[in-house]
């Protein structure tokens, strides 16, 4: 038998650091909550809503790590500030951000109302902006650096029909990611985005109807030859799919993995 050249590694760890996730009482975010727990993370729990975000929270507190639910708007420059002093308070300096609330909303262009297309790209874009620029100066006012993970989409790189602002911001994501990497580099902050798939989670499973009805065919068909159509095996990606990235970015202990973009989709998006 020969001797493997790489050893299987040992799980990821984050003992000891304090990672925030917004949009984190639901999909995505709740299950890379769970998974920096898992790892050893204290994990703060930022949502709209104080209660899904404790329910979320307590079942975290479970495994043993400390947690902390905040209510925060991500596109309320005050409650954004005040959520991290809240969490600078009882937990330390943040060390991982995941900016992850989303929303989604679809429409041909012709029929895009402007104050859906504005509510849209704040969620996204004010929200990645306002909570990575809070984390930022935590990180380099402990001294420490940190990571910080933007929830991009395969819609970072692709167009998909009906969606003119959530790909729009999704491609925005990744320059803001970009300069961050840069400017972060000299105080140990990275800043790198995943680009999932399509993942059933709320969201996800909203559009399917609405998808439907938008281009006149039936939920199944929105499935195959819309949602699944490119990518390798017709598969949707998971939330552990995606939680597993986003702890092999908050995990990575040096400036190599900064700037990046990983699509997690089945091959629907190859680069
Ligand atoms: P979800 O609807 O399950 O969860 C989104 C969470 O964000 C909810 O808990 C919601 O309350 C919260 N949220 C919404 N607006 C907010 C705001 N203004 N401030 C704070 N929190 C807010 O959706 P999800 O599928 O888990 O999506 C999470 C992220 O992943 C989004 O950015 C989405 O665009 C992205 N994404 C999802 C998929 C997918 O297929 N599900 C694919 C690619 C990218």
């Amino acid at each position: 038998m020969t001797t493997p050249i790489v050893q299987a590694s040992t799980q990821l760890s984050l003992t000891g650091r304090t990672a925030l996730v917004t949009g984190a009482a639901s999909g995505l975010g709740k299950r890379i909550a769970e998974v920096f727990a898992d790892a050893g993370a204290n994990v703060v729990i930022a949502d709209l809503k104080l209660a899904d975000a404790q329910a979320t929270a307590d079942a975290i507190a479970q495994t043993g790590v400390k947690t902390l639910a905040v209510a925060m708007d991500v596109t309320d420059e005050a409650a954004v500030d005040a959520g991290f002093a809240q969490v600078q308070q009882q937990l330390g300096a943040v060390d991982i951000l995941v900016s992850n609330a989303g929303i989604q909303i679809v429409a041909p262009i012709e029929d895009f109302k402007f104050s859906d297309w504005k509510k849209l790209i704040a969620v996204h874009l004010d929200g990645g902006f306002l909570t990575s620029r809070a984390a930022v100066r935590q990180m380099i006012a402990s001294g420490r650096g940190g990571s910080i993970i933007f929830m991009g989409s395969v819609h970072s790189k692709e167009a998909s029909k009906l969606k003119s602002p959530y790909v729009a911001a999704k491609h925005g994501l990744e320059g803001l990611a970009k300069v961050i990497a840069k400017e972060g580099a000299a105080h140990g902050i990275r800043s790198n985005v995943i680009c999932p798939g399509f993942v059933r989670t709320p969201l996800v499973e909203k559009q399917i109807p609405e998808q439907a009805q938008e281009l006149g065919i039936s939920e199944a068909e929105v499935i195959r030859n819309v949602m699944l159509k490119d990518t390798v095996d017709g598969e949707f990606t998971t939330v552990d799919d995606v939680a597993q990235a986003a702890l092999t970015f908050a995990a990575w202990p040096s400036n190599a993995l900064t700037g990046q973009s990983l699509v997690v989709s089945h091959g629907w998006f190859m680069q």
